[in-house]
């Protein structure tokens, strides 16, 4: 296959494609899809329009040749959408793609993990924000128990996942207190922890910046218990800042969104479940390639999308956002949503 390495507006090569398998969840968590926006009459993406599993793995080959060599599936859940283990049995022998990983809130991984790694995932991110039970059903909006991801970690390590990455999302005031007792459970782990800066994305979560927990301060709380030291970028567009124990027990990462905005370096599309592509996590619209898919597009029509759609790219919205009065969020019209787009 070859590949013509495509560059947008300001010289960012296209490298990292998030398809968002499912755009529905088994949690409601606060600061991505609240219970009170998303009972059950909201309306979710009907089946028939999900891209289907030879639509996605087409569309994969197609962004390779434009230059992307990363693959992540993620949703909403990417664990609810029914045979995900085919999709990535179709993917991993794609030519060029060097790295083919999910996100997941770990509740399903019990069931799947087995499933996942014979398929021929290479890597899993599980998200958890918290070891204390009550908090977590706070924060995944009553729908699940801190226990079953537990669990899911440890069956994603029986299953040949040596190294999980492990999200973290801090909003201040909620669960700040956690990030001791999580550096505590992971560190000394081959797993990495990662913690992100609560972001203002989608148009529900009632983010301001008054509760965001800056890495800074994170730095600071894990340094006083355990020194650390930042670690060389490994390479171009490498979203987390990574830290060492001094002590030799791992690392640690930091996403840090909104107090360091990294637009500069951002290489990454993503694909909703439906088909659009989106060029930005805070985008307020999208690029149809299903109707094309759907219609006896050829190759060559689908890739002029694709290349026309980042050629023409010049998003930076965490950058200017840092450039605003910190208490002002940039909305224009409704942004798309986190579960929509995977994160
Ligand atoms: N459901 C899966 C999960 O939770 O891992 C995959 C999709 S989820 C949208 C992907 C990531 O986005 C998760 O790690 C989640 O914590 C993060 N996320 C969602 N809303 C966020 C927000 N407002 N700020 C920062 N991260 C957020
Ligand atoms: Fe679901 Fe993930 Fe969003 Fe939580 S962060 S509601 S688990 S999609
Ligand atoms: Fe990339 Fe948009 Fe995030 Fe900037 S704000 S890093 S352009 S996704």
């Amino acid at each position: 296959m070859q590949t013509k390495q495509i560059t947008d507006k300001l010289q960012r090569p296209i490298r990292d494609l998030r398809i968002s398998v499912i755009d529905r969840c088994n949690f409601r968590c606060t600061y991505c899809m609240p219970e009170e926006e998303y009972s059950k009459h909201y309306r979710f993406i009907e089946k028939k329009n999900w891209l289907n599993f030879n639509e996605i793995t087409r569309l994969v080959k197609l962004f390779v040749q434009c230059g992307v060599s990363k693959v992540r599936l993620t949703g909403g859940e990417p664990l609810l959408r029914p045979n995900i283990d085919q999709l990535i049995s179709q993917l991993k022998d794609i030519n060029g793609i060097e790295d083919l990983a999910l996100t997941t809130n770990g509740s399903l991984l019990g069931a799947q993990a087995q499933a996942l790694k014979a398929a021929g995932l290479n890597r899993l991110t599980v998200s958890l924000d918290t070891l204390d039970s009550r908090l977590f059903q706070r924060i995944s909006g009553k729908r699940a128990a801190v226990e079953d991801v537990l669990a899911g970690i440890a069956s994603a390590e029986q299953a040949g996942f040596s190294s999980l990455k492990i999200n973290v999302v801090i909003q201040k005031g909620v669960n700040e207190n956690s990030i001791l007792d999580l550096v505590k459970r992971f560190k000394g782990t081959p797993h990495v922890l990662r913690f992100i800066e609560y972001m203002d994305v989608g148009n529900c979560n009632h983010w301001k910046s008054k509760f965001v927990f800056s890495t800074q301060e994170i730095v600071e709380l894990i340094g006083k218990h355990w020194p650390i030291k930042p670690v060389e970028e490994q390479y171009f567009g490498e979203v987390s800042k990574r830290y060492q124990f001094l002590d030799g027990e791992g690392e640690i990462g930091f996403i840090s969104s909104v107090s360091q905005p990294f637009c500069q370096k951002c290489t990454r599309v993503r694909v909703s479940t439906d088909g659009q592509i989106f060029t930005c996590l805070f985008a307020t619209k999208g690029t149809d390639l299903k109707n094309a898919l759907r219609t006896q597009a050829s190759d060559q029509d689908l890739l002029q999308i694709i290349q026309n759609t980042w050629t023409h790219r010049d998003d930076r919205y965490s950058e200017l956002r840092s450039q605003e009065s910190p208490q002002k969020t940039l909305v224009t019209s409704p942004k798309i949503e986190m579960f929509q787009i995977g994160g």
